[in-house]
């Protein structure tokens, strides 16, 4: 595919990646280690260990306490500290004496909060093309957001595009752009993910490397399942399902750009630059693989309304009178696993916590259900899988596992995509569920 070393590649780095001058120096190593390296997304550098501060953190403090009217002096010079310690650690010479107090007086004159943000990555991005040797592309320049506050993502691709034809090399710094007039906006939390992604369709890119600290994206969480497996390729729709669950690694909004232009992300390790990481593709050429699912996800907390009346059925009209009852409360719904004449909503137990008396009142208004009930502690989990349009006894699998391992189902989901097979189980029973089925496909 895109593995031949000419090939154009968009390389992102995260703040664990960038933490410390040693991470710069094996972020370099990386990108010279192949000459379609060319665009260069960096984050602010995060945590060296866990009770470490990001410096983006450490950013919105200072903007705090401007906005407050206090001295922000005793945060910013650490933040200035570990960017001095950086640059000595690399010996380079980088005038950051100037950035420093330009930012510092920008900051203090309530520059805005997502200016104060943005600066983490703006700082990334002057010390790593002086490393590298690369041109530095200011992204308030050409990442542009309309008036709305919505990113503008055509003017973009035109703007970066056209950048991206004048340098061979650059980098951009992630996670922020600017408004028409010119002021500082930021994505949400991770977003240099997404500026990773923009730049990639932007360059037409043949593949979108994000380096972070992890070898890609496990087949289920760490803390719950023993040792599991790495993911070697995900397609697009697999990750929104498992994302969507909870399992995090990327940015949920850093698939469109690429998505829209076909273009692959490679999520990899910079502490391991040797592991293959996870493809994230839009389709995947499966008849070499044989498992089945692609991975398992899952979140507690959430409720179920269980409505029942004769004849249901017949009633024109009876769905969506409940959900309209949701709707005029601003609460969304997860699921509507239904019988004849039952109908079953799933909703998160926080957003209808305050208000469930009232709501069950409500439903009872609109269609006179013979019974009602609203029961709490509901865990769900996902098990995802392209594989399992294919092939014939996933569900069996899935269930047998729950069975022997002594787990009542209390609800099951299966959309017709059979991309997933959704089970709501007791949360008592959350962590057991998962192994469960993970052992029982992996073994
Ligand atoms: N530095 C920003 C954050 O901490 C953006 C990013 O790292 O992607 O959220």
């Amino acid at each position: 595919m895109c593995d031949n070393r000419d090939s154009l590649k968009v390389v992102k780095f995260g703040g664990s990646s960038l933490a410390d001058a040693e991470h710069f120096l094996q972020v370099k190593a990386i990108v010279e280690a192949e000459e379609g390296r060319r665009y260069v997304v960096p984050s602010a550098p995060g945590k060296r260990f866990p009770e470490d501060e990001k410096v983006t953190d450490m950013l919105y403090e200072c903007y705090r306490l401007a906005d407050e009217e206090k001295d922000i002096t005793p945060v910013f010079d650490r933040i200035r500290e570990r960017y001095q310690q950086i640059v000595d650690g690399l010996g380079i010479e980088v005038d950051l004496d100037t950035e420093f107090t330009n930012i510092k007086w920008a900051i203090s004159h309530q520059a805005g909060r997502d200016y104060a943000a943005s600066r983490g990555e703006y700082l990334s991005g002057v010390i790593l093309s002086k490393l590298l040797g690369y041109h530095f592309l200011d992204a308030a320049r050409i990442i542009k957001f309309s008036d709305n506050g919505k990113f503008d993502s055509e003017i973009t691709n035109e703007l970066v595009g056209a950048a991206l034809g004048r340098h061979v090399h650059a980098v951009i710094p992630g996670f922020y752009g600017s408004m028409p007039n010119g002021t500082v906006k930021t994505f949400s939390r991770g977003g240099s993910d997404v500026t990773g992604s923009i730049v990639a369709r932007a360059a037409g890119a043949d593949l979108y490397e994000n380096w972070t600290d992890v070898s890609g994206f496990m087949m289920a969480d760490p803390r719950i399942v023993k040792n599991p497996e790495t993911i070697d390729v995900i397609t697009y729709r697999e990750l929104r399902e498992l994302s969507y669950m909870g399992a995090g690694v990327l940015h949920e909004d850093a698939i469109f750009p690429v998505r829209f232009a076909g273009i692959p992300i490679n999520i990899r390790n910079t502490n391991r630059p040797e592991d293959a990481g996870t493809m994230i593709v839009a389709e995947a050429n499966d008849s070499a693989d044989a498992r089945k699912i692609t991975g398992i996800a899952g979140k507690k907390g959430f409720s179920h309304i269980n409505i029942e009346k004769d004849m249901m059925n017949a009633e024109v009209g009876f769905g969506r009178r409940v959900l309209e009852v949701l709707e005029r409360e601003g609460i969304c719904f997860e699921h509507l696993p239904s019988g004849i004449d039952t109908m079953c909503v799933v909703v998160s137990t926080k957003d209808i916590e305050a208000i469930k008396d009232r709501v069950i009142d409500e439903i009872k208004k609109e269609v006179n259900p013979d019974s009602i009930t609203l029961e709490d502690g509901l865990a769900l989990v996902a098990v995802v899988g392209r594989g399992m349009i294919k092939s014939a006894g996933s569900a069996a699998k899935v269930f047998g596992a729950l069975a022997n391992a002594g787990i009542n189902v209390r609800m099951i989901d299966q959309g017709s995509s059979e991309l997933n097979i959704i089970i709501g189980v007791d949360e008592a029973d959350y962590i057991n569920a998962l192994n469960a089925i993970y052992s029982e496909f992996m073994s």
